[in-house]
């Protein structure tokens, strides 16, 4: 098993989203009001059944409790148990899902204020991402203002699959918002089902939402780029979690022999896209979908051409994750320091505040 070096940091684990009874302390007393006339107890989390087996490995199971739903079992299996400096909570809540703008605004405003004070609080090595409603650009810019005066929250967190491709024009509030707040914008593998997660339409099984999930990501990088959102916000930088890696070879290949051919279509586009991308999108190796021959793995990691784009995590507790031997077999000592430690401070600013 590959060690962790000292002050590594763990950028996707996942505490359990709060039922709605344990959120109304945090919710505006109109919501609050609303979740009572509606009989709304659970909003469940995005793609994550919490009773199915891919929610929780068997060794991070607790009864009957909610996986990651004990912060201090979190904080011991994952936090102490790898030794990390930090850890990123990304809590895959449901209120991107709500059709209404405004509800979903309410609930992700509270969700924050749960996280701050449930989580947060509890342990110095805690930092969190700003959960935002996808579909309300606008009031997911407030929000980000607003939670991002507590420096704990390291990045804003979005399902890679919203209402509108990413790099649609409506959705550049958020980035303006992000970018002013000196935070990246990290695309989780997810949905808000406002559209099939296949392009071929509505699968049957969660198998098959799960391995949709590496095609979402494609488009999302693929629409980022053609409509120029790295040119409009030169100082953002994209965390795609959970994403898988194995893929973007092969894609950025594609995608860069059809700019070629087609960039006259997107003048904008002044640079080749696997130049933009080595430069502004970070990837979290959690769970890593390559063989685990160490060859193999050497020679996936030449093709994507560069040491700075791969980010720690463990995906606790999810059960598809490596569990302990969260990094891949056979790297290079320098290759770890860079994706423990150096890369996830480079990326998240806030992280090095205070650093000696
Ligand atoms: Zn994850």
């Amino acid at each position: 098993m590959t060690a962790l070096p000292p002050g590594a940091i763990d950028c996707d684990l996942h505490p359990a989203p709060p039922s709605v009874a344990a959120l109304l302390p945090y919710l505006e007393p109109h919501w609050a009001d609303a979740a009572g006339h509606r009989g709304l107890h659970e909003l469940e989390t995005i793609a994550w059944p919490p009773n199915a087996p891919l929610s929780c490995r068997p060794d991070w199971r607790d009864g009957a409790a909610r996986p990651g739903s004990d912060p201090e079992r979190l904080i011991g299996d994952a936090v102490d148990g790898f030794g990390t400096r930090y850890a990123i909570l990304n809590c895959l809540y449901g209120a991107p899902m709500l059709y209404s703008e405004d509800m979903a605004a309410g609930f992700t405003r509270a969700l924050n204020d749960w996280l701050r004070a449930e989580w947060l609080d509890r342990d110095p090595r805690l930092r969190a991402s700003i959960l935002v409603p996808p579909h309300a650009p606008e009031l997911a810019a407030e929000e980000i203002g607003r939670a991002a005066q507590d420096r704990r929250f390291v990045q804003v967190l979005l399902p890679v699959m919203g209402e509108t491709p990413p790099g649609r024009r409506i959705n550049w509030p958020v980035y303006a918002a992000a970018e002013r707040a000196g935070l990246p914008v990290a695309f989780h593998a997810g949905s808000a089902y406002r559209h099939p997660p296949t392009p071929v339409g509505w699968p049957s099984y969660l198998a098959e939402d799960y391995a949709a999930q590496a095609t979402a990501f494609q488009s999302a990088l693929t629409s980022l780029i053609a409509e120029g959102v790295f040119q409009k916000f030169p100082d953002l930088t994209v965390v795609f979690a959970e994403s898988g890696v194995a893929w973007l070879p092969a894609h950025l290949w594609r995608l860069a022999k059809y700019w070629r051919g087609l960039r006259m279509e997107v003048p904008w586009v002044d640079r080749s896209p696997e130049e933009i991308v080595r430069e502004r999108v970070r990837f979290t190796i959690q769970p890593f979908d390559a063989p685990e021959e160490p060859d193999a793995v050497a020679r996936l990691l030449d093709h994507i051409g560069s040491d700075d784009m791969l980010l720690f995590a463990t995906d606790y507790p999810h059960w598809q994750f490596d569990g302990m031997g969260a990094l891949p077999e056979g790297l290079p000592e320098t290759l770890v320091q860079r994706i423990a430690v150096d890369n996830p401070l480079n990326t998240y600013p806030r992280l090095g505040e205070g650093e000696p």
